[in-house]
């Protein structure tokens, strides 16, 4: 299985930066010159600054637009750096991650999403976005729902990310970011490492494919873990990576098309009756009624890790919010604008031509 991870913007980038440090392969893109010096992980030589006409090497100051004329720019540019990275082997899946409140990401990732597409028919665009935290404002949303209303037309499936939800309250948003960032990095990495390891009911690249393969709708992952002696009820560790805590998204899993998961522990311990009851039971309760499955028995193993892919959703309350507070705004605006269009109007008319007091 072969991933490659492009992040776009300040965000995708500290988030692709992470996945470098667990080895994957990564490529970092961004129109601002020092959030890329700020990387640690991805070589110089992945590291990639757009749209320098355009900004100057500044940024695109969350405007969206910005982000995407940079992005179509120098799309030509990074499709060979891409292309020299992909080589001759296929890449299954190309993961794009990125913040969808901003702009260099937001309005970039699109882009580069159809340019993948159009390039690599056979392999899977993947994005995996944060979406914008509610005290941020209006701008963000709005930039959200453009982005996903473009993403949802281009990419195979949509791995939204709610800040809102991972966020504790009180706590402070850089460490926040880096918490939450962790923890994506942590769960997607976990379980693309599990995928085509040899053994008798493990996951292949294919599984994968499949549930991601998804139509531009969205996927959550769930996450369960405990240590190994305390578990007394293994199919209910199974139900609560399924639980709305452990998802990354307020979302019905019930609308969900497709489930993956993972499960890896001591051997003693993956009981096959435990494992069967849970997923029958979750197998039943979503709309597509396919669930792939990966036992990893692992004799090393002192706890018990459940990761857990739910994609095809189309029922998502993180979404809808965002979605109806932009419709709402962009109503009121228009609505604003032509009053005061018409405030101006009502206001000059019969004003006469002055041009005589000043012969
Ligand atoms: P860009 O560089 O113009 O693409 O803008 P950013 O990447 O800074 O995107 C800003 C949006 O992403 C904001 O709405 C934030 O909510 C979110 N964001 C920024 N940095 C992070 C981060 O490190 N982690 C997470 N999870 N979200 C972030």
């Amino acid at each position: 299985m072969r991933a490659l991870i492009i992040g776009v913007g300040q965000c995708g980038t500290k988030i692709a930066d992470l996945f470098a440090l667990v080895d994957f392969e990564a490529l970092a893109i961004n129109t601002s010159k020092s959030d890329l010096d700020y990387l640690k992980h991805i070589p110089r030589e992945r590291r990639i600054l757009i749209g320098e006409s355009l900004t100057g090497g500044k940024g695109v100051n969350a405007n969206p637009v910005l982000g995407r004329e940079a992005m179509k720019r120098d799309l030509s540019m990074i499709m060979k750096k891409i292309n020299s990275m992909v080589g001759y082997s296929d890449v299954d899946i190309f993961f794009l991650t990125f913040g969808f409140g901003g702009g260099t990401g937001a309005g970039g990732a699109p882009v580069l999403a159809e340019a993948l597409k159009e390039e690599y028919p056979d392999s899977l665009v993947v994005a995996i976005g944060a979406l914008p935290l509610k005290e941020e404002g209006i701008r963000p949303t709005i930039n959200a729902a453009i982005t996903i209303d473009k993403l949802s037309k281009v990419a195979d499936s949509i791995i939204a990310i709610d800040n809102n939800k991972l966020k504790e309250s009180g706590e402070d948003i850089t460490r926040a970011y880096e918490k939450i960032n962790h923890t994506i990095v942590e769960r997607i990495a976990s379980l693309l490492a599990l995928i085509d390891i040899p053994g008798e009911q493990t996951l292949d690249s294919s599984d994968l494919k499949f549930v991601l393969n998804a139509f531009g709708s969205f996927a959550t992952v769930g996450y369960a873990k405990a240590e190994a002696n305390k578990v007394r009820n293994l199919s209910r560790l199974i139900l609560k990576s399924f639980e709305n805590e452990g998802l990354y998204l307020e979302a019905n899993i019930e609308s969900a098309l497709y489930g993956l998961v993972a499960i890896h522990g001591p051997p003693e311990l993956l009981k096959a009756r435990d494992i069967f009851e849970a997923l029958s039971y979750l197998t039943k309760k979503i709309k597509g009624k396919q669930i792939f499955r990966g036992f990893y028995p692992d004799p090393r193993e002192k706890e018990i890790e459940v990761v857990t892919l739910l994609t095809g959703i189309y029922e998502s309350k993180s979404i809808e919010d965002i979605v109806i507070i932009a419709k709402q705004y962009a109503q009121s605006f228009i609505k604003a604008k032509e009053e005061a269009e018409t405030k101006k109007k009502e206001l000059l008319t019969g004003l006469p031509d002055f041009d005589d007091i000043y012969p």
